[in-house]
């Protein structure tokens, strides 16, 4: 249903709510752009451009939206050792959008709303506040099969692209092997007769068939690292600077707590009282929906886009905290 300007139409809004939603660490020298630069290069011509954002969360993840906006927790970015996992990471997400994987998701997600076509800016945009008004009313069809062939569709074109821009496939493979705790099992014939093969299993077997040696000529070459990397992650983990942290004038600031180290999960839901008017309010319980996806950050912020006097007159609301039941994954 998208085209690739309304995709980009889309990914402006979504991010300026993920923005809003989590704390967004710099990326000082724009060395994610940097490392998905010489990726694209390899993947087919596409009007995508692709925009990277640290997200400032404890678990181990990442995840693409729609129109090239990426989404890497810092704790991913702690978890990578090399530039070659990094691409790695990287290439997987951008394997997602080369292959429309959220936008299609959009596309049946409109089209349960009703919409059989896109227009301008503006077209998208009130579409896409119709669906945060019906969220609760669109069906997520939980479909893992379809969701694990994304996965491997992601994996392969990562490892095209990577072995083609000159990184090391097999440091691609050991970061997934860790990443994915396969601890290099693939399954077996009798795994997968009785049906007892694990999905990573499966995966980490689907990349390992993806990695083909190729021609010296079709493969970049690429100066030797430097140590570029280990400064640059260095960095980033120690960073306490964040785009939307700083901050102080904050309207509908309920509380802020603040948590342990950059990398610990203290705190990672929150829930309303059911008992709440605001809980009731559709929009409120799609913005509940995402707070209760939140990060831990070293300082949680909690905005809310109505006013004060509106959240005071309808309490009682509650904190809850809990894990947050993401498993390690990209
Ligand atoms: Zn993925």
């Amino acid at each position: 249903m998208f085209t690739e300007q309304q995709e980009e139409w889309l990914g402006e809004v979504m991010d300026k709510e993920i923005r809003s939603t989590f704390n967004v660490i710099d990326d000082p020298e724009n060395y994610l752009q940097k490392v998905a630069d010489r990726l694209q290069a390899q993947l087919p011509p596409s009007n995508t451009h692709y925009r990277f954002v640290i997200i400032d969360s404890p678990d181990l993840n990442s995840f693409g939206l729609v129109g090239g906006r990426i989404y890497i927790h810092r704790r991913m970015i702690a978890f990578t050792q090399n530039e070659d996992e990094l691409a790695t990471l990287l290439g997987h997400e951008m394997g997602h959008m080369v292959d429309h994987h959220v936008a299609l998701r959009f596309s049946d997600f409109f089209q349960q709303m009703g919409v059989t076509s896109l227009g301008d800016r503006v077209d998208v945009l009130k579409h896409w506040k119709d669906f945060e008004d019906n969220y609760r009313k669109i069906k997520h069809r939980n479909d893992g099969q379809r969701e694990a062939q994304e996965q491997i569709i992601a994996d392969r074109i990562a490892m095209y692209a990577l072995v083609r821009a000159g990184y090391d496939p097999e440091k691609g493979i050991a970061f997934a092997d860790r990443l994915l705790e396969t601890k290099g099992k693939t399954g077996s014939f009798w795994s997968d007769f009785t049906g007892s093969t694990n999905p990573n299993a499966k995966r980490f077997r689907e990349m390992l068939k993806s990695e083909r040696p190729l021609a010296h000529n079709c493969i970049t070459k690429r100066p030797p690292e430097a140590g570029e990397f280990a400064a640059w992650q260095k960095t980033i983990i120690a960073s306490t600077k964040s785009t939307t942290l700083a901050k102080a004038d904050l309207p509908g600031l309920m509380r802020k707590v603040a948590l342990q180290s950059q990398l610990r999960s203290d705190l990672s839901g929150i829930q309303f009282s059911p008992e709440s008017t605001f809980s009731r309010r559709t929009k409120a319980a799609f913005l509940s929906l995402r707070v209760s996806r939140l990060p831990t950050c070293c300082v949680l912020t909690l905005l809310m886009p109505t006013p004060p006097d509106f959240l005071l007159t309808h309490a009682p609301w509650f904190f809850t905290t809990r894990n947050s039941g993401w498993k390690n994954g990209m």
